[in-house]
């Protein structure tokens, strides 16, 4: 059923009664093409894309709980293409462009807003940093400017710009980044994938990977053995876990991020602000909730929650930042389980396992990587070639030393 606005109204006049389910509920198939571990932002697109891009169809995706359960479904909808180095930059970019065009493609409201969004900066290293900055990213082909004190003070009067210890030098903006909904990005993937015949299998958590001779053959799970040639372990907070299920370690740990949701107000914030001296972010929902994170919680776990003391943390940065958030009503808090790499980029790439490819280390930015994730993630499966927009997240870059050192927050500690 394809989506549209006459759509809408016609069901609206017959009593809604004629929507169909958005995707199908099979039974596993005993053996797959291809196998996807987790059913969150990043399968659910690299099932599409192997689908839509490479003519894969007797795939399935295995998810131990519901569709977009896990940090898909969690984060602060935050997208941007407003990274420095070349390995990185080049990802985001294509990333972006893939979101502009997303609900065309999807015909599925996922309601990107590009609304832009403006990273602080509180001395004149940083505002060097964020020139600098800008430039890689215009020189990318992406967009970026930097807003003087004045201008901010015009769009953000709500500001504190006077405070002694970090007080408002200027901003760079994206005008091209904004936000999404998160999990209906979630839904229209898998709405997409489901429609190409790929099958999405909920409550079906996978117990352990089979290998014989160095390849791999399959899956267990706890709704019995699935044969596959091709297994993806796309399971973000939990590839640990899943990785250590075929014998690997990855250089990834998981922690906790916690989100916070305020009463609905009327609108105040059009953009994304980013704190350029704490890991602090907000925006405005279309419901008027203020939407706001700050850092992980400082402590390896798996429970999706967090703890107090880090609420404390971030609320004390938003003080900092707008006083006038302390006159909001916090009604909401959840956390996420972030696979966290030493150097806060991303890994896509085979392992030494013949068939068994892995997508991780995704840290508390992986929702605006999601199209752009399966994207290449589908390339490498189908194809056993890295896409040349994720050439540099490589597994080996901690072996020969290479790393993509960029957290991509905004903040930058060190220059101030
Ligand atoms: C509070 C918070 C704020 C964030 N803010 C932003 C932001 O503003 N912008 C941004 O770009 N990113 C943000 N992120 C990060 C982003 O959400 C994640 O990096 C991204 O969603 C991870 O990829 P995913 O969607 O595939 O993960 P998930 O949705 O977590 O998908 C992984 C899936 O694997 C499943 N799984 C795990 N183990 C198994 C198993 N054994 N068998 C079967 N299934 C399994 C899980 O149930 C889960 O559904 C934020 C995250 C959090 C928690």
């Amino acid at each position: 059923m394809r989506y549209s606005g006459l759509k809408v109204i016609t069901q609206g006049l017959f009593g809604n009664k004629g929507w169909k389910p958005a995707w199908r509920d099979p039974e596993p198939k005993a053996e797959y093409d291809a196998v996807i571990i987790g059913g969150g932002g990043h399968g659910l697109s690299t099932a599409y894309y192997l689908a839509k891009n490479h003519g894969l169809r007797n795939i399935a995706v295995l998810e131990k709980g519901y569709l977009g359960g896990g940090n898909v479904g969690r984060n602060t909808t935050i997208v941007r293409a407003n990274y420095f180095l070349p390995g990185n930059s080049e990802f985001y970019s294509h990333s972006l462009k893939l979101w502009e065009k997303l609900e065309t493609e999807l015909n599925y409201n996922v309601m990107h807003s590009q609304r832009g969004q403006v990273v602080l900066f509180h001395s004149d290293g940083q505002r060097d940093a964020a020139v600098r900055r800008a430039n890689a990213i215009v020189n990318q082909g992406d967009d970026a400017e930097i807003l003087d004190v004045p201008t901010l003070k015009e769009r953000f009067p709500f500001l504190d710009y006077e405070q002694t210890r970090f007080p408002i030098y200027g901003g760079m903006n994206q005008a091209r980044a904004g936000t999404a909904r998160h999990d209906a990005v979630a839904w229209g993937y898998a709405r997409g994938a489901d429609q190409m015949g790929v099958d999405l299998i909920q409550n079906c958590e996978v117990t352990g990977i089979d290998i014989e001779g160095g390849r791999v053959v399959g899956v267990q799970t706890t709704r019995g053995a699935i044969k596959a040639k091709k297994v993806g372990m796309v399971a973000a907070g939990r590839s640990g876990q899943v990785a250590a299920m075929a014998g690997m370690r990855l250089p990834v740990e998981s922690h906790i991020m916690q989100a916070y949701v305020t009463e609905g107000l009327k609108p105040c914030i059009d953009t994304v602000i980013s704190f350029g001296m704490g890991h602090f972010y907000i925006s405005q929902s279309d419901k008027g909730g203020l939407i706001f994170g700050g850092d992980i919680d400082f402590y390896a776990s798996y429970a999706a929650r967090g703890n107090l003391p880090m609420l404390e943390h971030v609320m004390e940065a938003g003080m900092t930042l707008m006083p006038m958030i302390g006159r909001a009503k916090v009604l909401r808090t959840w956390g996420g389980i972030m696979d966290m790499t030493p150097d806060g980029s991303p890994i896509i790439d085979k392992t030494h396992i013949e068939g068994l490819f892995v997508d991780a280390g995704w840290n508390y930015g992986g929702f605006k990587a999601t199209p752009a994730s399966g994207w290449c993630m589908a390339h490498l499966m189908a194809t056993g070639q890295t896409h040349e927009v994720a050439a540099k997240f490589r597994l080996d870059r901690f072996r020969t030393g290479h790393l993509l050192d960029e957290e991509g927050t905004g903040s930058q500690h060190n220059l101030h």
